[in-house]
């Protein structure tokens, strides 16, 4: 299967798509507008951010992603690379120091509000991107309770919401998205993942409750191997080759079970009614170019752009 999300993508586009102007754009309004581009890990929602706000390029981008959010282990949590963002700025991405404790969902509330004020304050356009949905919730309620996760109970959600929000939610079909999971890891390895987590193993930390970016998948999956492993190098010892399996495939586990649980949670808060437009990526995921911009692209830019003129 070839993996079109993960290549750098040329900014040509196959279509006529116009660049938009901030004067195209009504930016008269009582609520901030902000765009949502939702989805689980892997369904191209970085990639459908940067052509957006390369097609809208009064836009900035809002990570949402609760472990893309710390400095460091920048393959691990997939944080999209310089090289790909195509001078698009970038915020909450990075910029959290990961020895301060866990960042909440009530943290991302009050500095995402700030961003999204200083994004409107000037005349920009904010587009919240990433795959926590507890971090989006508690973002763009009207009422949020920190001390509730709306999510681990059967509450009711409320769709009353602090902005004007244009929701995308880009949906890969399960079985499909989950063979691609399973491969973006063989690639994240290939790139250097294991070394970027050598690099961050701390044995005492290991034994400790873990907070924070130590959550992030493939912390936990690597202690048992770097426990007794670390620093010594592939070779014949079948025992490690057998606790180097074991990690990748528990990582592989729970990268799938990421997805299956972040798309449960878009669904919660559809049918709480709010007004997700949802795109099937699944046959750009395994398609050229052309697919991505006549499947998911061209109906997304419809979509933002009758946002934009309401
Ligand atoms: P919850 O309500 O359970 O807190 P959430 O919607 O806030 O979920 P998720 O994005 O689903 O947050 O993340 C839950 C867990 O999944 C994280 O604590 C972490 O273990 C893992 N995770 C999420 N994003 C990443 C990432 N980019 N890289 C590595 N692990 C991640």
């Amino acid at each position: 299967m070839r993996l079109w999300i993960l290549q750098p993508q040329p900014q040509r586009y196959h279509y006529p798509i116009k660049r938009w102007t901030r004067m195209d754009a009504a930016f008269h309004r009582r609520k901030d507008k902000v765009v949502v581009i939702m989805g689980a890990t892997g369904s191209g929602k970085s990639r459908l951010s940067i052509d957006l706000a390369t097609l809208f390029p009064f836009s900035e981008i809002i990570n949402s992603d609760k472990m893309q959010v710390y400095r460091g282990l920048d393959i691990t949590t997939n944080k999209i690379p310089h090289s790909h963002r195509r001078g698009v700025p970038h915020h909450l991405l990075g910029d959290v120091d990961p020895s301060h404790g866990d960042f909440s969902p009530a943290d991302f509330r009050c500095r995402g509000a700030d961003t999204i004020a200083d994004i409107s304050a000037r005349g920009n356009l904010p587009l919240l991107v990433g795959g926590s949905n507890s971090f989006v919730h508690a973002l763009l309620v009207q009422n949020f309770d920190p001390r509730f996760n709306v999510f681990h109970s059967q509450a009711l959600i409320s769709s009353h919401l602090r902005y004007n929000c244009c929701f995308l939610w880009v949906d890969i079909a399960f079985p499909v998205l989950s063979q691609y999971l399973r491969q973006r890891v063989d690639q994240m390895l290939d790139s250097g993942m294991l070394d970027e987590l050598a690099q961050f193993f701390d044995p005492d930390a290991a034994s400790r409750t873990r907070f924070g970016l130590r959550k992030a998948i493939g912390v936990p999956e690597f202690d048992r191997f770097f426990n007794k492993y670390l620093g010594s190098h592939a070779g014949s010892d079948p025992l490690r080759e057998h606790a180097y399996r074991e990690a990748v495939r528990a990582i592989k586990d729970n990268t799938c079970q990421l997805a299956q649980r972040q798309i449960g949670k878009i669904e919660r808060l559809r049918r709480a009614g709010w007004d997700l437009r949802r795109i099937d990526a699944t046959e750009a995921l395994t398609s050229g170019s052309h697919v991505w911009e006549r499947q998911v692209l061209e109906p997304s830019v419809k979509i933002v752009k009758r946002f934009l003129m309401e």
